[in-house]
């Protein structure tokens, strides 16, 4: 259970961290203050020692307050598993007492590297050697968790000499770094997301998180593609609490469909947490693939359901309980990196088969 108090401060301020009027400064340090950027990190490492499908169940937790707060959450937590399976220990130590305490926003401006390794694009960000590391240029046009007062950001860069990408750890304080302002969005705006370009960047050696992006991103891909279903998972729980709520008297005929929709939720959850403690979406990606796709159907469901429970009510801008934010925060869910195009194209690349879930084995059937 999330602690009341970062519950109660989330379910306040999430139609302001929606519309940008909220204060994106803060909401890291909320997070810290609760202790959840700690958990599925080692006890050993500064963690609370639980599980990465514990991280998960959180993320989903802040999600069903705002998808805001759990996007930047997103950001944080993954930046931090980078360092975490990062052969680059200093580096681990350096950075990883001050990203768990909420002093250092870390970002992911990965989404290019997830398409460039499905073939959709080329890397943006390229480097020659120096002699005391990399000289760095290029754009990353989306990045979540750029606190201005100061963040690092994980990019995947295409190295000249031989060609193999790789991934840095870039800080904001480097010369030839610029942050643009924050992209206008139709909902999410508090998220201190905005475009970076670097130019003529000179980063050290000590910044590597690892020498080939080939071998670590699929290694890295359960946890990263698990923290996004949370995104998903928490905001169809709280459109299923608010028809929960909204289904009795003339609107029961919809107590089959809320059932329904509640089970196979939960079933997903439980695909998904067990996938990720037993290991076997290292092995098997298109199963998660797939998990991912039902949790975000999933999200877009429980919101519809939510609005033919509610009824005009959720129409009225100013007594929609949330609804109209909700609205806005499930349409990031199907564009977020991987998208469910992307991970579709995918899908039908690795077998031309048509892909459903179904309960106790994400599967592919088929069609
Ligand atoms: C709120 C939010 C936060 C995000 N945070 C991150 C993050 O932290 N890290 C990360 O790596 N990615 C992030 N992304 C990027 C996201 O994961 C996708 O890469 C992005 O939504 C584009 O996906 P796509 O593949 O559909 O776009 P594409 O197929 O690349 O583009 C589809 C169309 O949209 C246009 N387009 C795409 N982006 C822009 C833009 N910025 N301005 C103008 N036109 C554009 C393209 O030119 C093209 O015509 C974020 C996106 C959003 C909406």
């Amino acid at each position: 259970m999330l602690d009341p108090t970062l519950s109660q401060w989330l379910d306040a301020q999430a139609l302001d961290l929606d519309v940008g009027s909220g204060d994106s400064q803060k909401v890291l340090s909320w997070l810290a203050a609760a202790d959840v950027l700690r958990v599925g990190v080692n006890q050993l490492e500064g963690g609370n020692g639980k599980t990465i499908a514990d991280a998960v169940e959180v993320l989903a937790q802040i999600a069903s307050c705002s998808l805001a707060a759990a996007f930047v959450f997103c950001g944080q937590r993954t930046f931090i598993e980078y360092l975490i399976k990062s052969p680059n220990k200093a580096l681990r130590e350096k950075l990883l007492p001050s990203l768990l305490d909420g002093k250092l926003a870390g970002a992911t401006g990965l989404s290019n590297a997830m398409k460039f390794l499905s073939g959709i694009e080329a890397l943006l960000v390229t480097a020659s050697s120096t002699e005391k590391g990399w000289r760095v240029d290029g754009r990353l046009p989306w990045v979540t968790n750029l606190r201005r007062s100061g963040f690092v950001v994980a990019a995947a860069v295409e190295g000249t000499r031989d060609g193999r990408p790789f991934i840095l750890a870039i800080p904001s304080t480097l010369s030839g770094l610029k942050r643009s302002d924050d992209l206008q969005l139709i909902g999410l705006q508090s998220t201190n997301t905005a475009a970076l370009h670097f130019t003529q960047l000179d980063v050290n050696r000590e910044w590597l998180i690892h020498d080939d992006a080939r071998v670590f991103l699929p290694a890295l891909r359960p946890a990263f593609l698990g923290l996004q279903c949370g995104l998903a998972i928490g905001l169809a729980r709280r459109s299923l609490m608010e028809v929960e709520v909204r289904i009795r008297g003339n609107r029961s005929v919809l107590a089959e469909t809320f059932h329904e929709q509640r089970r196979r939720l939960e079933h997903l959850v439980s695909d998904l947490k067990s996938g990720l403690l037993d290991g076997r979406f290292v092995a098997e990606p298109t199963a998660l693939f797939c998990l991912r796709i039902a949790f975000s159907e999933s999200a877009t469901n429980a919101v519809n359901l939510e609005l033919q429970a509610s009824g005009g009510s959720a129409f009225l801008s100013g007594n929609s309980h949330g609804f109209a934010r909700r609205l806005r925060e499930s349409a990031f869910l199907p564009i977020l990196t991987p998208s469910l195009v992307q991970l579709r194209t995918e899908l039908q690349r690795q077998g031309g088969e048509a892909v459903v879930w179904r309960p106790a084995a994400a599967s592919r059937v088929h069609g």
